[in-house]
């Protein structure tokens, strides 16, 4: 279908539309922000317009985390079911198919993938930013991982379309850090993520007014625990240079690689974000007023 003509859409409403659209598909925060935007401060050739040369609009939204008793389980149960990218993936595909039937501008679902050109590690678009930007999360003390005041740990999808919609604006508070993670620095010099992170990459000074001063994250180390995208060529690597015949099949058989063939064959668990230990401890992801997945359902329902 062709665009409709720009002066037979009420474009306030089609926003509410695609809102609407996006908490009926399971997104409990949508917001949106100018394509442009983000090109500026996107690194060159990561922008919206590298992969839709006509984008004007940018449309984040985000879909909750686990229950509570799943924060209460153990790191092994969480790797399993810490994460909610299926949902995510459904909500914003859906989306962009929605756009062009109802309103007939080219839109697309932002692949959450990595750029083959560049490795395991550089996005092909930051959600993240799509996200800030859009003013549906912020960046946190915890490795820059975007938490919302309202929902807590959010996980974002992103569509990028051509039509023109009303934006809006980055949040103009930060929930991070809580006050608890102020007093626990003022007394102990760390807060809770960064004092319970088991590889200690994170670090960083809040200021005199309770606000972020610094962030640091050894994302190296970060990347160990939680990705597990160099364990192939590890394991073939470990087996190739093995001397005894026991090494060898350690590495091919031993525990840890039945368990990364089995998540792998099985497309079941993650082989990313498999580390939750700083948003456990988070009193912004277990205790914002909607962080309960049951009760941010009971509140996308009412809207
Ligand atoms: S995900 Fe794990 S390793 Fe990474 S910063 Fe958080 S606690 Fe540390
Ligand atoms: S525990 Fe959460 S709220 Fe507190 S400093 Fe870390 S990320 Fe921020």
């Amino acid at each position: 279908m062709d665009n409709k003509t720009s002066n037979t859409i009420d474009f306030a409403a089609a926003r509410e539309a695609i809102r609407s659209y996006s908490l009926k598909r399971g997104a409990v925060a949508v917001g949106i922000c100018e394509a442009e935007l983000v090109e500026r401060i996107a690194p060159p050739g990561f922008g919206p317009l590298a992969i839709l040369p006509g984008a004007r609009s940018v449309i984040s939204i985000g879909v909750t985390g686990c229950t509570r008793g799943t924060w209460k389980s153990t790191a092994k149960v969480m790797t399993f079911i810490g994460n909610s990218v299926g949902p995510i993936y459904r909500a914003s595909f859906g989306l962009s198919f929605f756009i062009e039937k109802t309103f007939g501008y080219p839109s697309i679902f932002v692949p959450p993938h990595v750029d083959p050109e560049y490795g395991a590690r550089v996005p092909i678009q930051s959600l993240k930013l799509h996200a800030e930007l859009a003013g549906i999360g912020a960046r946190s003390m915890a490795g820059d991982i975007l938490l919302h005041p309202e929902y807590g740990l959010l996980y974002y999808g992103s569509v990028i379309t051509e039509m023109p919609l009303p934006t809006d604006p980055p949040m103009a508070e930060n929930p991070c850090p809580a006050p608890a993670c102020v007093e626990l620095y003022r007394r102990q010099g760390r807060t809770p993520c960064q004092k319970f992170c088991p590889v200690d990459c994170l670090s960083g000074t809040i200021d005199d007014t309770g606000e972020i001063d610094e962030m640091v994250c050894d994302m190296a180390r970060c990347a160990e625990m939680c990705q597990q995208y160099e364990n192939m060529p590890n394991i073939i690597d470990d087996a190739i240079t093995a001397d005894e015949v026991l090494d060898r099949e350690e590495a091919l058989y031993g525990a840890e690689s039945q368990a990364f063939f089995y998540k792998v064959t099985s497309a079941v668990g993650a082989t990313h974000a498999q580390c939750f230990e700083c948003m456990r401890v988070c009193p912004v992801v277990t205790g914002a007023p909607q962080a309960d997945p049951i009760r941010m359902g009971e509140a996308a329902r009412k809207a």
